[in-house]
């Protein structure tokens, strides 16, 4: 079967043969239905290395961190799965027994260190190919719902899902603000988290205009980057400053975005992982702002978020490429002339 893989450290991934998996006692083979392409594999071919990621990164295997599909076998061991029913891929593998993991949230596994690999598509082989296998424990139903567009909410959708839930608290009440910085892939997606999860106003911001005026068909009001962009949101919150920044670029000038809105006791979520430093001191933000950064999600959050899917509460904005053309969506993610996501229907 044809599978994208990225085969060695700051090169791009390439189209090859490889053979079709067998799963594991266990494990179930999954038919891919769609595999997102997320700007996080631009970071992991371009611009990591042994050094800055380490082994469980390391090539190599095939991409796709976000898929959905359908099953087509199960191995040893699995019962009450059905060859055909669709099923979002929960990507985190962690032990699978320790504290982290009983809860759901691999991401946190508390013995990554003697796992060989990171998630499905991040060091173990992942969904940009006709067939890939996935731990029974990783699937989430998604009954009738169409798995193509659902394929992102596995991560596109469920890391925002799980920053937006941490700062909750922030977002309950009258009169409450939230920003999102960057509306691509991610940050459509949180945009309309944020409207069926709270009341409060959604400010976004992009400098792609077209980005911009999708949000804004969700309800976000909208304000353009350039002089007086802070002002012109602090306005908007009569003052007070925003109550939950998310920032899914995280550069510093986007950062430091956040760090002039942000209101008394609110809170910046940094999830775009551009590294942008930034300085901090007793005086540089208002009392008790928090500044965070954040890391995918927990399994039951993306039940959560499947099931705020398939209410209707949330629409995947997708691009659909064949595999033969799956690298063809990497270049369109890496010069931004994507709306929404990539999503590669093998
Ligand atoms: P994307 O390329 O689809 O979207 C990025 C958006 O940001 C684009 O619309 C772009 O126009 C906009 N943008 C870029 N620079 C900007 C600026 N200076 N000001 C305003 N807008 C700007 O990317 P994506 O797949 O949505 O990923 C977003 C970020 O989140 C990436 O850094 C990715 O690696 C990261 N990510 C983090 C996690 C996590 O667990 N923390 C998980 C997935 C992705
Ligand atoms: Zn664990």
């Amino acid at each position: 079967m044809k599978a994208v893989r990225f085969t060695e450290w700051k090169t791009k991934p390439s189209l090859r043969e490889v053979p079709r998996p067998k799963p594991a006692p266990g494990e179930v083979l999954l038919k891919v239905a769609g595999a997102g392409a997320c700007h996080s594999d631009v970071a992991v071919y371009e611009q990591f290395d042994e050094t800055t990621a380490g082994p469980q990164l390391a090539p190599e295997y095939t991409l796709g961190h976000e898929t959905a599909g359908w099953i087509e076998e199960v191995g040893e061991g699995v019962l009450g799965l059905t060859k055909g029913d669709a099923y979002l891929v929960y990507g985190p593998i962690g032990c699978g027994h320790c504290a982290a993991c009983s809860r759901g949230q691999d991401t946190y596994c508390e013995n990554a260190a003697k796992t060989p690999f990171l998630a499905s598509g991040l060091g173990k082989d992942g969904g940009m190919a006709e067939y890939m296998t996935v731990p029974a424990r990783n699937l989430v139903p998604l009954g009738d719902a169409d798995p193509v567009a659902a394929a992102p909410l596995a991560d596109a959708g469920l890391t925002p899902y799980h920053a937006i839930k941490l700062a909750l608290h922030k977002l309950q009440g009258g009169g409450k603000t939230a920003l999102v910085i960057g509306l691509g892939g991610l940050g459509q997606i949180a945009v309309q988290i944020l409207k069926a999860t709270t009341a409060a106003t959604v400010i976004a911001t992009d400098m792609k205009p077209e980005a911009m005026a999708l949000a804004a068909s969700r309800g976000a009001v909208t304000v353009e980057g350039g002089e007086g962009q802070a002002d012109r949101i602090r306005e908007l919150t009569e003052g007070r400053g925003v109550d939950a920044v998310f920032d899914f670029v995280g550069l510093t000038p986007t950062i430091q975005l956040a760090q002039k809105v942000v209101g008394k006791q609110g809170r910046i979520t940094v999830v775009g992982i551009a590294g942008g430093p930034v300085s901090w001191d007793f005086y540089s933000n208002p009392y008790e702002a928090e500044l965070t950064n954040t890391y995918w999600g927990t399994i039951e959050e993306l039940h959560e978020l499947a099931a705020l899917y398939r209410a209707g509460h949330i629409e995947v904005d997708v691009t659909r490429f064949s595999l033969d053309d799956a690298l063809l969506a990497y270049e369109h993610l890496e010069n931004g002339t994507l709306l929404g996501r990539a999503v590669v229907v093998p």
